[in-house]
């Protein structure tokens, strides 16, 4: 037993060791991707329920890897944020998102919002609010056509760091989302301090509604305190008619889902917001 107790241990020991420079190979992967330019970014449209036009996307990265093809953000994000290469790659989606809406103004495309992720590695960095700035104004992009999305876990881990950043922002006018509302802690007690305009329920939410449960009621009370509170929700993760309309139902302000359409490329999404009203 002792035995194969030692040979457990120098099982494990193997295998944290591929873990770990698995991990430092994906590292060095990434930094090269990030050198030749690999990575592009999607859109996926949200869909104001009112009018069942498209108000917004949000901006998704992708990693166009010129031997495996498109690989989704799941397989490296994790690595991007740990090695805190993601502030290049976010940079890299910030000015593209930005650039894009731009020029889709200028040739008329029906104005747009974008909303751009963000990880707690950004608000680490002394400078992103100049950052910012400096893209709005290379760009020319009005502030408020800016969205940006953090989670609930990035405000908590440090709330005296990301509070003046998300305060800085708020008064350029760029806008403020919450994602994946409801998976976090402690949401409530600190949702009014922070100076937010939207919250995105998560999609764990919307899985479960089709049938009377836990899940619906908690998705009825988070868009009914978000309004309370003077905040616009989106509903993240809608697949089917009678998920909408639940959250029809419910005033919810804006839907996103495969049920409308999945991230595109851009000569994809450009089509889908050239045609008017096409749900
Ligand atoms: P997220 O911000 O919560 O983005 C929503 C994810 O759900 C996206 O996955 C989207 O493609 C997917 N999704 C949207 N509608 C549906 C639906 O109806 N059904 C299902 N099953 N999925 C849906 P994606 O693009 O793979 O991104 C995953 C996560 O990676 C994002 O979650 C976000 O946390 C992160 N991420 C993506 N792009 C960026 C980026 O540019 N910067 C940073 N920092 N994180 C990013
Ligand atoms: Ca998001
Ligand atoms: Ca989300
Ligand atoms: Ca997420």
């Amino acid at each position: 037993a002792k035995e194969s107790g030692k040979n457990c241990f120098l099982f494990f020991r193997q295998y944290m060791n591929e873990k770990v420079s698995e991990k430092l190979e994906l590292e060095n992967k990434l930094r090269k991707a990030i050198k030749n330019e690999e990575f592009i970014v999607y859109y996926q449209p949200q869909i104001d329920i009112g009018t069942m036009q498209v108000k917004g996307v949000e901006a998704l990265v992708r990693w166009n890897h010129p031997i495996e093809g498109i690989i989704q953000p799941a397989k490296f994000i994790p690595v991007a944020e740990e090695s805190g290469l993601i502030v290049e790659i976010d940079e890299f989606v910030m000015r593209t998102a930005c650039k894009q809406l731009k020029s889709w103004i200028d040739s008329d495309i029906e104005p747009v919002t974008i909303s751009v992720n963000l990880t707690s590695k950004e608000f680490q960095q002394a400078n992103f609010v100049d950052l910012l700035k400096e893209i709005i104004n290379d760009t020319g992009l009005r502030a408020d056509f800016i969205e940006i999305e953090i989670t609930e876990s990035l405000v908590m881990k440090d709330i005296d760091v990301t509070l003046p950043v998300l305060k800085d922002l708020k008064s350029m006018g760029v806008r403020i989302s919450l994602d994946d509302f409801g998976t976090g802690y402690s949401s409530l007690n600190y949702l009014k301090r922070l100076p937010i305009d939207t919250i995105k329920i998560d999609k764990s939410f919307i899985d479960e509604i089709t049938e009377d449960s836990k899940e619906e009621a908690i998705a009825e009370s988070i868009i009914a305190l978000a309004h309370k509170m003077n905040l616009s929700v989106v509903a993240e993760g809608i697949e089917t008619k009678k998920q909408l309309e639940f959250i029809k139902e419910q005033k919810c302000d804006k839907a996103q889902g495969y049920y409308f359409s999945k991230p595109l490329p851009v000569d994809e999404i450009e089509r889908l917001l050239s045609v008017p009203s096409i749900y």
